[in-house]
């Protein structure tokens, strides 16, 4: 039977190549996201459903599902680099609204709507839920909750054949790395090549990290020889953790 897949945030960066990489294994796959546009890109001759949600809003996140998925990738977030003390409430509040309680509100849906035995829980998360960084206090704190909410959904649905996973990228060739890159010049007043060799020299392969990258994972978690693979935290980072 053709599986289903639901990618948040799918209609950028590394959900739109998630849905592409299910898509083009012949999965059905819905992408959802705040803005129309990016999704109708994403979806332009690909097959791909769009479901327009906020994944903050309880009564939309649930919308989505009204018939279960088989693959669900809680891949939404936001993240903009700041120092503690220049961190507004409403932008910590902000951040670990859409990262971690939009992970929680998809996951939730998923499982509520009846997700069947071989279901793929799949979160993508961050390096910064394994390690701190320094200007990322809302942001590593939100990833952070999104692995101990994966563990702990892991735990709950093992009986039922279900998995729950992380993936945990290293910076990514995506808008949100190229938000971060232009943090860097504005704080350090830096040219642009300055500031991406400090953002890659994290990585020891000493390079962004592609999308696809990402989503070759994703299809592993979700393939059959990983149903054994339950909590864990994938990182994808080169080997910076
Ligand atoms: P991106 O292109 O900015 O993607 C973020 C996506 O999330 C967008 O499609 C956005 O669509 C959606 N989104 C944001 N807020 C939302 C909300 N409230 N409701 C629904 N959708 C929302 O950046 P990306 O790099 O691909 O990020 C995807 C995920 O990877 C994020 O969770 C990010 O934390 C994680 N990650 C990224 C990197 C990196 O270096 N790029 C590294 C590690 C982890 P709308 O704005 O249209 O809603």
């Amino acid at each position: 039977m053709t599986r289903r897949v639901l990618v948040t945030g799918g209609g950028t960066g590394i959900g739109r190549a998630i849905a592409h990489a299910f898509a083009a294994q012949g999965c059905q796959v819905a992408i959802s996201g705040r803005r129309r546009e990016p999704l109708e890109q994403a979806a332009a001759g690909t097959g791909l459903e769009i479901r327009p949600a906020d994944v903050t809003d309880e009564a939309q996140v649930e919308a989505l599902f009204d018939t279960p998925f088989d693959v669900v990738v809680a891949n939404a977030g936001i993240g903009a680099a700041a120092r503690i003390e220049d961190v507004e409430l409403a932008d910590w509040q902000q951040t670990l609204t859409v990262n971690m309680t939009g992970t929680f509100l998809t996951f939730r849906a998923a499982l509520r709507a009846g997700m069947q035995p071989g279901g793929r829980l799949i979160a993508i998360a961050s390096t910064a839920s394994l390690q701190g960084g320094a200007h990322i206090p809302a942001y590593a704190a939100s990833k952070h909750g999104v692995l101990g909410l994966v563990r702990s959904v892991a735990q709950g649905v093992a009986k039922r054949g279900i998995t729950c996973n992380a993936i945990c990228p290293g910076f990514v060739d995506t808008e949100l790395a190229q938000t971060a890159i232009n943090g860097l010049m504005e704080r350090h007043e830096i040219p642009r090549e300055k500031a991406l060799a400090m953002v890659v020299g994290g990585n020891p392969m000493q390079r962004l990290i592609a999308p696809e990258e990402v989503a070759a994972t994703a299809l592993f978690l979700a393939s059959e020889g990983a149903a054994s693979i339950n909590g864990h935290a994938m990182s994808v980072s080169g080997g910076e953790i």
